[in-house]
Formats: C-alpha cells, structure tokens, sequence
C-alpha cells in the first residue's frame, strides 16, 4: 500500500480528520474513531510501518514511551477499573489497518470485551509438554542470540 494511501499516514500528514491527543518526533496518539469503551485510543509510529517486525528497538521504544504516557493520561481521567494494551501484527491476529497500531482500552466492570482466546482452559497436553516447550524456547532463543 502507499503511504499515501494510509488512512494513519494520511492522519499523520492532517489530511484527514482525528481527534488528537498527542504528537512528538516520532509518535502520534488519537482517538479511535469507533471506540468500544469510553477513552479508546490508539499510539502510532509517524513513520509507516506495517507490523512491529519492520520497526527498529529505537521505533518500538519511541512508540512504548508514548504508550505509557498516554495510558497513564487515560487512566488519572477517565479512572477505569482496568485497562487492555492491544496491538496487532497481521490479519489473522486482528490487524485491520496496516499500520502499526497500539489500542489503549479502558475496561469497565461487566463491559463484555472478550480477549478472544481461551485463557482458563487447562491447556493442551501435547503442546504444554515440557520437552516440546524447552523445544520451542531453545529456537526462539536461537534467534535472539543470533
Ligand atoms: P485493528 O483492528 O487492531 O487494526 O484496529 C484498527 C483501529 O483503527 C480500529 O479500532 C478502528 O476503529 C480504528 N480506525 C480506523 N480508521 C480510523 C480513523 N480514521 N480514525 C481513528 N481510528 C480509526
Ligand atoms: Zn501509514
């Protein structure tokens, strides 16, 4: 996709509306134009990226700073019970707009916002294994020693 194409980028650029919270060099916070609960915002890179994978640690560390900065804001005004820090790499995992993205989402009691796995469930025996599990590890490990 061009970045000229980008609904954030273009939000970005101001050439097309939001309703901002924040801006820096690098980073740009507005609210989500279909909130699912009072005070849902989003942080984005200025920069377009379309997941995380394509950031640098210094990009992620910029965004993660205005993360906490604006969730902080959020929760000191609108004092939700709790709050989710959603964000989403790819379709499959929910990714509806390419570029980078991090919901800020306040949480009301009995709000009926679902994280859409199974959290309680007792686990998949195969793949809780303990080997299968020292497996995975020793290659994700691989890699960040690599
Ligand atoms: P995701 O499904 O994680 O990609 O989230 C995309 C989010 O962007 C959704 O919550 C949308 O409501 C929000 N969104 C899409 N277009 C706009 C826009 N023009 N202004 C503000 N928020 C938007
Ligand atoms: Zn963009």
């Amino acid at each position: 996709m061009a970045v000229a194409e980008c609904i954030f980028c273009r939000i970005v650029a101001g050439t097309s509306p939001s309703v901002e919270l924040y801006r820096d060099a690098t980073t740009f916070a507005f609210m989500d134009i279909h909130p699912v609960n009072e005070g849902h915002c989003l942080v984005i890179p200025r920069a377009h990226f379309v997941t995380i994978f394509e950031m640098s640690s210094e990009d992620f560390a910029a965004v993660g700073a205005t993360v906490a900065k604006l969730a902080g804001a959020v929760n000191k005004a609108l004092q939700p019970i709790a709050m989710n820090i959603v964000q989403a790499n790819g379709a499959v995992a929910g990714q509806t707009v390419s570029h980078v993205h991090v919901h800020i989402l306040p949480r009301r009691a009995q709000d009926n916002l679902l994280m859409s796995w199974d959290r309680f469930r007792a686990g998949d025996p195969l793949a809780a294994d303990p080997v299968r599990l020292a497996a995975i590890a020793e290659r994700i490990c691989a890699q960040l020693a690599g």
